[in-house]
Parts: C-alpha cells; structure tokens; sequence
C-alpha cells in the first residue's frame, strides 16, 4: 500500500480520488486551498485513520513523505480560472514545479491532471495526442490552456533532465456528482437550472461539441494510468467519445428531469471551442484495455440525482 499526495483533493476529481485509493487501503494525503474545493467532497473521510487533509496552496512548496503523487491543483470551470487568471496560472506552472521537486526529492512516481485544452480549439478532430494543438496565447482562456501546456513541459524537462518517474493524462470535459452547482460548468449549469425549471443558458449558436466523460471512468483511467511502468508517460488522452453539441445535451437533461425549462441564448465566451472529441486509442493500449463504461444517460441520472438531493436541502 502506498503514502499518495492529492493536490486539489477537495475538488471535484480529488474528492473521488481520494475515496477510490483509501478503499484501496493507501494513505492519503489531501492538500487544497479550498479555492474551489469543499470540505463537503470530503468531509466523510475526515476521521479515518488512512485520511489526512491540509490546507496548503500548491504555489508554496510542500514537503511530505510520500510515494506517488496526483496533481490536481487548479481550478477548472472557465469562470473559476478566469476570475483571477494570475493566480491560475501561478498554479499550474509553480505548482508542477514544487510538486516535480518533491517528487524529485523523495523519489515519488508523479501523475498531471492535464487537459483537452492543450488543444485548444482544434483543427482536426478527433483530437490525437500527437496534435499540437490551436491555442490563443493572450486569451481569456491562455491562464488556463497555457498554464497546463507549461506545466506538460515541466514535467517533460524534470523526467528528461532529472529521470523522475511522469504520467500525464489528459482530460476531456468530465462530469458527475461533486461538482460545484455554481461553477459555471455546461453539465452542472444545465442540471440545476432544468430541476428549478429556470431557462437553460445555451451560449453562442449550442451548435458547439463536447464529449463527456463520468467521473467513475475517470478515476478508473487515473489508476491505471499511475500504475502503468516507468516507460509509459504519456500524455493520454482519457475521455469518451460520445460527441454532443450543446442543444441536444440541454434537451437530453430537459428530458431526464422532466422539466418545463425553455432554452435562452446567450452571448458565446471569447476563444470558446468549436468542437470536441478525444481519440482515446492510445489510453485503451497502455491501460489494459480500459474504456469509458457509462453511457450518458446513466451518467447524467446519477448526477442530476446528486444535485437533485442538495437542491432539497437547500445548498444551491
Ligand atoms: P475543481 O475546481 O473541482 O478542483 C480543483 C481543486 O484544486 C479544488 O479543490 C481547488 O480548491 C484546488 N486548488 C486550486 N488552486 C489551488 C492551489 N493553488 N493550491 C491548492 N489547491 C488548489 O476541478 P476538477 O474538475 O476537480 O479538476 C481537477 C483537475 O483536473 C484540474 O487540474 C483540472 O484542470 C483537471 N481537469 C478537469 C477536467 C474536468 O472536466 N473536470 C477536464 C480537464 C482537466
Ligand atoms: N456552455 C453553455 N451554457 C452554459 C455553460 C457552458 O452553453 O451555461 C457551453 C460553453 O460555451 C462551452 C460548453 O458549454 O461551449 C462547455 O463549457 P464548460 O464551461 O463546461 O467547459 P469547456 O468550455 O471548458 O469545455
């Protein structure tokens, strides 16, 4: 069993995470600022003997003995990372720094939680790893999309220069329960909206695309990922192919929830991506044939149950 460091623990993907390795029967350290994590995701693991948690920002060194470590550190909806983009950006390029030299210092195997947006908005579609991708640099969305490309190439630099033990995943648009209800998130925003039968914002023309992963295929991805062998770094791409554009998502939720909401148009956000959609071959060959399990629907009732149940007790 092994000592794991989670930054960004409390978070939406920390917070299942940190459930899935303690079930596991590891230790778990989970380090967050609370910036957009919650004591609620994890509040059912505070007491357990395998469950620290420390509050601590990733752009300060940390020190622990630890044996492998996710870096989730970061704010993820574009209204999270873009309300302070100086402090985003700090995040993910000094904190894949301060985690690469803990990593460096105690020998630890370290995973980066990076994303499709390495990509920006892509010229070709589906989206391989070998794509550089499309990227505005001085966009509402470069903190976040440069921040994260920096980062993979500090962690490339770190295993190339000092031979620490990488894996880098990166993530396409993925949902379930714990998400933050007012993140600003599409899956989040359209689910709360459609049970409070308010009308369902679709920014732009809602022709663009998404895919959408469930968090439990995820988490299963990551695993895997980090216990692959030392050859294996990546970046893979981990996510589901299914590919929706925003109307149909909207009117999948009305129908699920069996709300009255109407649709309402709104302005599209600068540099938004058009469409989305990852080639996940490569993730499916190095990870024992791993493949995203849960369809949308199933996907979708679990999570509208979750906000259903906080909506009852008045938390959003
Ligand atoms: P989230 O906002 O729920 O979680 C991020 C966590 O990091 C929060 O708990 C937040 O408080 C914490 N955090 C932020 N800045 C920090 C700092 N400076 N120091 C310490 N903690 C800090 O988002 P999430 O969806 O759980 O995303 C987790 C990671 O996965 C992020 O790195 C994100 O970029 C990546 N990712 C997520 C998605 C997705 O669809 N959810 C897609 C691609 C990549
Ligand atoms: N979106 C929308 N209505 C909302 C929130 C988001 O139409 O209330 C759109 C957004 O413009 C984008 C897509 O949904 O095209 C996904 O947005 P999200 O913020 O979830 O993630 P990202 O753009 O980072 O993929």
């Amino acid at each position: 069993m092994s000592r794991i460091l989670i930054t960004g623990g409390a978070g939406f993907i920390g917070s299942h995470l940190c459930n899935r390795l303690i079930s596991e029967g590891n230790d778990v350290i989970c380090l967050d600022n609370f910036f957009t994590g919650s004591k609620d995701n994890i509040r059912h693991l505070i007491g357990n003997d395998h469950f620290e948690l420390v509050r601590h920002d990733v752009t300060f060194p940390y020190y622990a003995e630890i044996d492998q470590i996710y870096n989730l550190a970061c704010p993820a909806s574009p209204p999270h990372y873009q309300h302070d983009a100086i402090q985003t950006i700090k995040t993910s390029v000094m904190g894949a720094i301060n985690m690469l030299g803990l990593a460096k210092r105690v020998n630890a195997k370290i995973l980066q939680a990076s994303t499709s947006e390495v990509y920006g908005d892509p010229a070709i579609h589906p989206q391989v790893e070998s794509y550089w991708g499309n990227v505005n640099p001085i966009g509402i969305r470069s903190c976040y999309d440069e921040g994260k490309r920096c980062a993979e190439t500090i962690f490339m630099d770190y295993h190339r220069q000092n031979n620490i033990r990488i894996k880098i995943i990166r993530i396409f648009n993925t949902y379930g329960p714990h998400m933050d209800p007012n993140d600003g998130r599409v899956v989040s925003n359209f689910i709360v909206q459609a049970l409070k039968n308010e009308p369902i914002t679709i920014y732009g023309d809602g022709k663009q695309t998404r895919s959408f992963q469930y968090i439990d295929d995820l988490i299963e991805a990551m695993t895997r990922m980090m216990a692959t062998g030392d050859d294996i770094i990546g970046p893979a791409n981990t996510g589901n192919p299914d590919e929706f554009t925003m109307i149909e998502l909207a009117l999948k939720i009305i129908d699920l929830t069996g709300s009255k909401s109407s649709l309402i148009f709104r302005p599209l956000p600068g540099d938004d991506p058009k469409q989305r959609k990852p080639d996940i071959s490569y993730a499916k060959e190095i990870l024992n044939g791993w493949k995203p399990m849960v369809k949308i629907d199933e996907g979708l009732t679990k999570t509208i149950e979750y906000f259903d149940n906080l909506l009852k007790k008045c938390i959003v």
